[in-house]
């Protein structure tokens, strides 16, 4: 893993980019599997992996709907690692297994 500066701003084509994760998943939630629908609540989301708004790999995310993105940043960082590391979301087993392939 290279060093790279810490950004924390989105890169100005993020539109762009969250769509095309969100077409590659489908227009589905990776962890419910709920159709994009806003007049429900399940709007959907892209949540970065590691945190890193300036991370933009595919590997680093994900498209949730609101309701899990929401659950996954009301959990506090350690019980979330924690969570993850006795049942990993299969969205997160797919995405490191994306990361490990990735030059
Ligand atoms: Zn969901
Ligand atoms: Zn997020």
């Amino acid at each position: 893993m290279p060093m790279r500066p810490r950004r924390t701003l989105y890169p100005p084509d993020w539109e762009a980019i969250a769509t095309r994760i969100k077409a590659a998943a489908d227009w589905r939630c990776e962890q419910c599997g709920h159709v994009h629908e806003p007049e429900t609540g399940y709007t959907l989301t892209v949540h970065h992996i590691d945190g890193e708004p300036g991370n933009n790999a595919d590997w680093n995310l994900v498209a949730l709907c609101q309701r899990c993105h929401l659950g996954l940043h009301g959990r506090k960082r350690m019980i979330r690692q924690l969570m993850f590391a006795f049942a990993k979301p299969a969205w997160l087993k797919r995405r490191e297994r994306q990361r490990a392939n990735s030059p």
